[in-house]
């Protein structure tokens, strides 16, 4: 058996799958947040419970926000008690098995590339725009790796000055320690932000887009730069990796008007002769962390 596990700010999940990556059952617990030792354990317990119901010692993937850099440690904000930690190591240690550790934007891309809505291209790059936003380049269905574990990371590209003028806006504070990072402006948060800094009003970013396709010029207006702001992020990922197809993932991709008008807000932000790349939604949806989990840890020795 394969165990991909996808591991959250607040959630946990493992996911059973068959040798031909068919999903069988998952399920999830409360992600440890304080104690390092805490997290180990019940990544390690979950693991445990699907060795002894399915009577082997699978195979095992993990998934988790913040990256894995050169000397295997990870760098997370979201999981804070596994911040500097060895966690490969320290699992690979409890669970007597080799492990794979990827980041879930990147695992996300994996999926998607090998068995999701980009399987019929041979560069795609898997996008989250979701609480974050950051993805990973697959090139034939492998993940493209690199030495310090951050390609990928789109929304750390920092705000184009040009449009920093050109609606006024404030530079915001990034989690990762820089500023004026992408992210804080296209995520799914920089939505309810760009609203209040054009109208001091309190929205989530749920209620901006209703209060759009009601009609409210504000919200209309804060969509319409928010737009322009992911069309220059998305410009700056295709200058970077040439993608063939860009697989959009999180909740912020669930909007049929951010889809419809991506292509159209791209094209200002790239040289004039140059294509925008087909822009596909995700196949495997909120699935697709533990399932691309579970491909890198079918790809091990057992
Ligand atoms: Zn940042």
């Amino acid at each position: 058996m394969i165990y991909g596990v996808d591991v959250g700010g607040s959630k946990i999940e493992i996911a059973v799958f068959d040798n031909k990556l068919q999903r069988i059952e998952s399920w999830r617990v409360a992600t440890p947040k304080q104690s390092y030792d805490a997290f180990l354990t019940q990544i390690a317990a979950l693991v445990h419970q699907a060795d002894d119901k399915y009577g082997c010692k699978g195979q095992v993937g993990i998934g988790m926000p913040g990256i894995v850099n050169a000397k295997q440690r990870v760098l997370s904000a979201n999981v804070p008690c596994a911040n500097g930690k060895t966690v490969k190591a320290d699992l690979m240690a409890l669970l007597e098995r080799p492990i794979a550790v990827e980041n879930d934007c990147r695992c996300f891309a994996l999926s998607e590339a090998s068995l999701g809505a980009g399987v019929s291209y041979k560069k795609v790059f898997g996008a989250i725009i979701g609480t974050g936003a950051g993805g990973g380049f697959c090139i034939d269905g492998a993940l493209y790796k690199s030495a310090q574990g951050i390609a990928g990371e789109y929304g750390h590209h920092p705000l184009s000055a040009l449009l920093q003028q050109k609606y006024g806006l404030p530079i915001w504070d990034c989690g990762c320690g820089l500023q004026g990072c992408l992210e804080r402006y296209v995520a799914g948060p920089g939505l309810a932000s760009l609203y209040r800094h054009f109208t001091d009003r309190e929205l989530t970013s749920e209620q901006v887009v209703a209060a759009m396709r009601a009609g409210e010029a504000e919200a209309k207006h804060a969509f319409s730069c928010y737009m322009d702001l992911l069309g220059s992020a998305f410009a700056n990922l295709i200058k970077a990796y040439d993608p063939e197809v860009i697989v959009l993932g999180g909740g912020m991709s669930l909007i049929d008007e951010l889809v419809e008008a991506l292509p159209q807000a791209i094209e200002p932000h790239v040289f004039s002769a140059i294509a925008v790349p087909d822009i596909v939604r995700a196949k495997h949806g909120d699935a697709s962390g533990a399932l691309g989990a579970a491909i890198l840890g079918s790809k091990l020795d057992a």
